[in-house]
């Protein structure tokens, strides 16, 4: 009987160190230079380098990756609770390695690239020499694939890429953009011609792919083969996200306790109050159960599949984007005006939340998902009545005693007065 809820002290003294090394080392570098770990400064590159090394010497760099996949193989539970120490820190997965969308690309290679494409990207993608960006959503949808209208057509030895693609994070800096289309998922460098960026959205492109011309061997995996790609890189993408959701939420936690005994209000410590303490409470019981959630489906994760257990990352995704949603608004709610300003984390925590009911397929879909996998397991019942009915149970469970009734007539009239009774009661 292994059910456990405790981590190994060797493992124990990995998570004190990554929470020591997050606080001292890059939260400040957050603060002096913010979004470093993009900067192609050679100075501030020179900065984030030095930390990376220093992951790099725990062994905790590219934790995402399994090891026959180049990672340290930690598996989605280690990870897990690392995650939810950098995710209150947003340079953190970069400076470990583990920043989408690289993750979920660098996954699609080592899972699917040939050893040429895994040499020419996906090293160059783990030491962060490069970045990637992911291009599938496209103008008229993102919900449905089936309305991906982006075509690669073969043209002697290249492909060309014709299409449209909206929402593509981080297009813009990408050095390599994997492009989503219906016959295929291809490698394209954003320097080929015919990469249209659009000038808005700033953060998350709309792209234009004109006449893309790339050669044969940017094809990655087969022919045919995008949503299955597609499914690898967004189940781990999911869980991960679900991972440092954990520590944004708590970090709204923290500041709503601090807060909430650090202000008074008509004679008491705000803490005082009934309303603020059920704030606490509710926000207190969604953050550990939310926690207790994503924590066990990644050990499913690693003790199954991310196909196996893709109901509960579908239900872990929904359930994340709603606990941030409650725990930063009672957060920013105790916080009064401060909560509203750009002065504390809370106001852009609230206003991530719908993002993350979007980011990666939005609710509505994971929770069809969820129903339609979860009815799988489930028959309709016979006749009228639900198996629950309990009259139908009673006269089952009467017949199962019959042969005793039939021994011992005592027992059965004792039974009689006890049918007599629920009936007078019904
Ligand atoms: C922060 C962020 C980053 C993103 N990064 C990327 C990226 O890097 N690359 C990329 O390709 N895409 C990216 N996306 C896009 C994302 O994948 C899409 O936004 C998402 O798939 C939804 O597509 P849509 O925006 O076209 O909404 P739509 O598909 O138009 O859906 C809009 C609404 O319609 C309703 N709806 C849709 N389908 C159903 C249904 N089946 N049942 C019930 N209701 C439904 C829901 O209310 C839904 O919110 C990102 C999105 C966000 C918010």
């Amino acid at each position: 009987m292994t059910w456990d809820f405790s981590t190994e002290p060797e493992f124990q003294e990995k998570l004190d160190w990554v929470d020591r090394f997050c606080q001292d080392e890059v939260e400040p570098l957050e603060y002096v230079f913010p979004h470093a770990v993009r900067s192609r400064d050679p100075k501030i590159k020179a900065l984030v380098k030095g930390l990376q090394d220093q992951v790099k010497a725990q062994g905790l760099w590219a934790l995402f990756l399994d090891q026959d996949l180049g990672g340290p193989g930690l598996g989605q539970l280690k990870l897990g609770l690392i995650n939810e120490i950098l995710g209150r820190y947003p340079s953190a997965p970069q400076i470990f390695g583990t920043a989408a969308p690289d993750t979920g690309t660098m996954e699609m290679l080592a899972a699917y690239g040939t050893e040429e494409q895994k040499k020419r990207w996906l090293q160059p993608l783990m030491d962060q020499e490069i970045f990637s960006a992911y291009s599938m959503t496209e103008p008229q949808g993102g919900s449905d694939p089936n309305l991906f209208r982006t075509h690669a057509q073969r043209d002697g030895d290249e492909w060309v890429i014709t299409g449209e693609k909206w929402f593509t994070s981080a297009g813009r800096v990408a050095d390599i953009l994997f492009v989503m289309c219906t016959n295929g998922m291809f490698v394209v460098p954003r320097e080929t011609p015919g990469v249209n960026i659009q000038p808005e959205p700033r953060n998350h492109n709309h792209i234009i792919y004109d006449e893309v011309r790339v050669p044969l061997d940017h094809l990655l995996g087969p022919e045919d083969g995008a949503k299955v790609l597609a499914q690898r890189r967004l189940g781990g993408g999911r869980i991960h996200h679900a991972m440092r959701t954990i520590a944004q939420c708590k970090l709204a936690f923290d500041m709503m306790c601090e807060r909430a005994l650090s202000r008074e209000s008509h004679g008491k410590i705000i803490g005082e109050h009934q309303m603020v303490q059920e704030k606490i409470a509710e926000s207190y019981a969604q953050i550990r159960m939310l926690r207790l959630f994503v924590l066990e489906t990644a050990w499913k994760i690693d003790n199954t599949s991310t196909q196996e257990a893709r109901t509960d990352i579908a239900a872990v995704k929904y359930t994340m984007a709603k606990v941030l949603r409650d725990v930063s608004f009672n957060a920013l709610h105790i916080m009064g005006s401060l909560g509203t300003t750009n002065l504390t984390p809370l106001q852009a925590m609230y206003a991530a939340a719908p993002t993350m009911g979007i980011a990666d397929g939005v609710d509505e879909v994971h929770k069809a998902t969820v129903a339609r996998n979860v009815l799988k397991g489930y028959r309709p019942h016979q006749g009228y009545w639900p198996t629950e009915y309990f009259p139908a149970k009673r006269e089952a469970a009467r017949a199962k005693f019959e042969p005793l009734f039939e021994a011992d007539p005592e027992l059965r009239a004792m039974a009689e007065g006890y049918a007599k009774y629920l009936a007078k009661r019904a």
